[in-house]
């Protein structure tokens, strides 16, 4: 289900803000595509510090671990990265599923370090949409459906005012791989 409360364009307003705090950056420099280690040089600590301001701006909770993480907690040790830090042709097909087929390098023999520079501001923005879209109809509170956001950012029931709660990254990853395995039995 999809929430029309906060648009992705909002979502990627709030995404260049905290970028460009995090990074010390012109928001000019922040496009769709602009990919956060390659093109602005963010490191790791970076994007728990971008993930914060996010989680904070929302009121969300953001994925701590990457797919790949996942990948192998779900389907065992060595399904998504081999002896020699390589991902698997499966992980691979994965990768291209969620994140496009665009990237050159997401190709056989992709080295695990590489992964994080296919994060996008992109991909972020639509990992803030996913945790967004989980957003139930009713107020779990008072059972209306009268959501709203103030500032456009915070998502609150407008007859009881309790704020809104959403799925946590992490769980939205999970599912996700739950979904593509039933429909492609990758694993
Ligand atoms: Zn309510």
């Amino acid at each position: 289900m999809s929430q029309n409360i906060i648009t992705e364009e909002k979502v990627f307003e709030e995404m260049k803000k905290a970028v460009a705090e995090t990074l010390r950056v012109d928001e000019g420099r922040i496009k769709p595509e602009t990919s956060l280690i390659k093109d602005l040089g963010a490191e790791s600590l970076d994007f728990l510090d971008i993930n914060y301001r996010l989680e904070q701006a929302f009121g969300i909770k953001m994925a701590r671990h990457f797919v790949l993480e996942h990948i192998e907690e779900m389907f065992g040790e060595g399904t998504a990265i081999d002896e020699n830090g390589q991902l698997t042709d499966k992980a691979i097909q994965l990768l291209k599923i969620r994140f496009g087929d665009s990237a050159p390098e997401m190709a056989s023999g992709m080295d695990m370090d590489e992964v994080p520079t296919l994060v996008t501001a992109q991909s972020m923005v639509r990992g803030v949409m996913d945790i967004l879209d989980s957003l139930p109809n009713k107020c779990p509170k008072c059972g209306n459906a009268s959501w709203r956001a103030d500032n456009g950012v915070r998502v609150t029931c407008s007859s009881c005012g309790e704020a809104a709660a959403f799925s946590n990254g992490d769980d939205l990853i999970k599912e996700w791989l739950k979904k593509v395995q039933s429909e492609k039995s990758l694993f």
